[in-house]
């Protein structure tokens, strides 16, 4: 007589997992299984540990922008996880490692941006939670060459805001170019604003900040901004102009009016930087006034893989603070509707 016994370190394929997922435009997202399917060439499978909710998932939601994503899809691109399972031809990470997943979730890796450290522009990428499915889920699926590994001291908590919120604002400050004693105006201080203001202070900015909430300006204080400006109370645009006028100013409150006003709080010369995407897509701004103050206005779309290992190194050598609370990701729509709300202090992550 001869037993068959089966070694405990195989595994059974993983065929379905839990997601949040959009089915219809504005319609609250479900919670249910969905088909893992079969890993392609270059990419991984990751064990969701934590992943945060950044208002861009919202708009993904919400189909608010002129490129819309595909329902049903799965959002979430501040994902980050073990990697469990490679597909053909990975070498780039193992099995075991704790990666984040981006925005950025695919890029062609020869074009002229690709190639010239612009990335985040290149033409052929693939967006995590928006153009493929992202990470509010038990799993997701990535592509090796562009989750980046999150460094030993880094609470995984933590990683997951710097993954989007993180590394936006960290470019965006590079993109304003700010330098010791500029001052720097933060307009929202969301889950992206506090960390704009951490950044703002690393260059060696001096932080002013507004928001409509006054909770979100006593949180500015305690993360290192000089001067807080409550729009709902007071015109932000005299307020700077009479602290001598913004050298930067960076855009980050889901409103065409705080961009306005944010180009209003301007100093001659200076620096006007959108990253903010509201549904309302239009801004009005003056020619004359742009020509005669000689302003930049610029776009800034989140950051390259380098960036975010940067990311990753200041939050491990103590230099930033994430502010963030954790909830389950069956309380995706009471997060989305208290992120709408103003309620949330900064950030939430969901532990799937
Ligand atoms: P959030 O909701 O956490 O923060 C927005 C903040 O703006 C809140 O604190 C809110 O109180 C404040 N606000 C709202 N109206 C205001 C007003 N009129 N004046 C001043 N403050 C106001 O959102 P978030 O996750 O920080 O994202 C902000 C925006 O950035 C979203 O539109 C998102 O899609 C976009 N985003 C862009 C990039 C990029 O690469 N460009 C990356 C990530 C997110
Ligand atoms: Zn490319
Ligand atoms: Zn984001």
């Amino acid at each position: 007589m001869s037993t068959v016994t089966q070694p405990d370190s195989v595994a059974a394929p993983l065929t379905a997992y839990r997601a949040a997922v959009v089915h219809e435009f504005g319609a609250p997202l479900s919670v249910e299984m969905v088909p893992a399917g079969q890993l392609t060439a270059g990419q991984v499978r990751v064990k969701v540990e934590a992943t945060g909710l950044c208002h861009t998932d919202i708009h993904a939601a919400h189909g608010d922008w002129p490129v819309k994503p595909a329902p049903p899809f799965v959002p979430g691109h501040e994902g980050v996880g073990i990697v469990v399972e490679l597909g053909p031809g990975v070498t780039e990470v193992a099995v075991g490692e704790r990666v984040a997943m981006p925005w950025l979730g695919y890029a062609c890796g020869t074009c002229d941006h690709c190639v010239s450290g612009w990335e985040t522009l290149c033409e052929q990428q693939k967006n995590m939670g928006y153009s493929f499915d992202g990470t509010f889920g038990e799993y997701a699926t990535a592509y090796a060459r562009y989750v980046v590994r999150v460094p030993e001291g880094v609470d995984p908590l933590d990683a997951a805001p710097l993954t989007c919120a993180g590394v936006t604002t960290y470019k965006a400050v590079k993109v304003a170019g700010t330098r010791s004693s500029d001052l720097v105006a933060v307009f929202g201080v969301g889950g992206l604003g506090h960390l704009a203001i951490q950044y703002a202070a690393i260059a060696g900015g001096r932080v002013i900040v507004v928001d409509i909430h006054e909770s979100k300006l006593d949180l500015a204080r305690e993360l290192g901004a000089e001067f807080t400006i409550n729009a709902a109370e007071e015109d932000p645009i005299a307020a700077i102009q009479e602290l001598g006028g913004a050298h930067q100013a960076i855009a980050l409150a889901v409103a065409p009016r705080a961009f306005e006003q944010a180009y209003g709080s301007l100093r001659r010369g200076g620096t006007l930087v959108f990253v903010a995407l509201p549904a309302d897509n239009d801004v009005t701004l003056p020619i004359f006034q742009t020509v005669l103050n000689a302003i930049t206005v610029v776009g800034s779309i989140v950051g390259t893989r380098a960036e975010l290992r940067e990311v990753f190194a200041l939050h491990a050598a103590g230099r930033t603070t994430v502010i963030r609370e954790t909830r389950s990701l069956e309380q995706v729509n009471e997060a989305i509707a208290d992120l709408e709300a103003g309620r949330v202090a900064a950030r939430v992550v969901f532990e799937p």
